[in-house]
């Protein structure tokens, strides 16, 4: 199953992803993932991008384009897989279908108010991962789960946040349209809890 992920950044993408990509098997493709890792390492590709990462804008499309394409091609991919975060534009999204179409695109829709709230409140553990919000565990800086250090992802900051929500708005939006009438969407409710959009997108993918 070639599955795509499509929603505003913080409309839960990455936690349906990981749920998904356990129960199906699926290799789970995030480009903000592998942007974060390549400036984490300070690569040059990493160097390149981190300034506009964190300003809450694209990577170029060229550069991006070949990364994923580089990454579809890997063995574990043959039999399916799940993106998140790209398709991000109508350019990308055309690159991709001259190399490889997705079955399904999945579409996240959440209030903006929502998101925002979401985003700006957002922390991280750097040692499991795992997502929190300040109305939950304050300003602790000690994850809850793990005991690993809590941090704020450099793009959750609020100037960043109103950018990466325009920028959605303007560029990645029309998405849904575009894949409406190639018959692939299935739309589901972002605002509930992660159970209830879980069940919905089984049901939808008909699982
Ligand atoms: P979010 O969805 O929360 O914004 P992501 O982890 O998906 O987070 O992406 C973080 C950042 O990585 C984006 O704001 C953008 O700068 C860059 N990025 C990720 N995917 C793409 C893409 N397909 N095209 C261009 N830039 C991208
Ligand atoms: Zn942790």
């Amino acid at each position: 199953m070639k599955l795509i992920l499509l929603g505003a950044p913080g409309s839960g993408k990455g936690t349906q992803a990981a749920f998904l990509c356990g129960k199906l098997h699926l290799p789970h493709i995030s480009t903000g993932d592998i942007f974060r890792d390549n400036i984490n390492r300070q690569t040059a590709l990493g160097v390149r991008i981190k300034n506009i990462i964190d300003a809450g804008d694209f990577c170029p499309d060229d550069l991006t384009v070949e990364i994923v394409k580089d990454r579809l091609l890997s063995p574990d991919c043959k039999n399916g897989y799940l993106l998140d975060g790209f398709p991000r534009n109508i350019f990308q999204a055309k690159a991709l279908d001259e190399f490889d179409k997705p079955d399904t695109v999945i579409n996240f829709d959440v209030d903006i108010k929502v998101i925002h709230h979401r985003l700006t409140g957002r922390r991280l553990c750097r040692k499991c991962g795992n997502s929190y919000h300040i109305d939950n565990i304050g300003e602790s800086k000690i994850c809850p789960s793990c005991g690993g250090e809590i941090y704020v992802r450099a793009d959750d900051n609020p100037v960043s946040v109103e950018e990466r929500l325009a920028v959605y708005q303007e560029q990645t939006f029309p998405l849904k349209e575009y894949y409406e009438k190639q018959g692939k969407l299935l739309n589901v409710d972002g605002n509930r809890n992660r159970e209830l959009i879980l069940a919905d997108i089984l049901k939808g993918l008909g699982i």
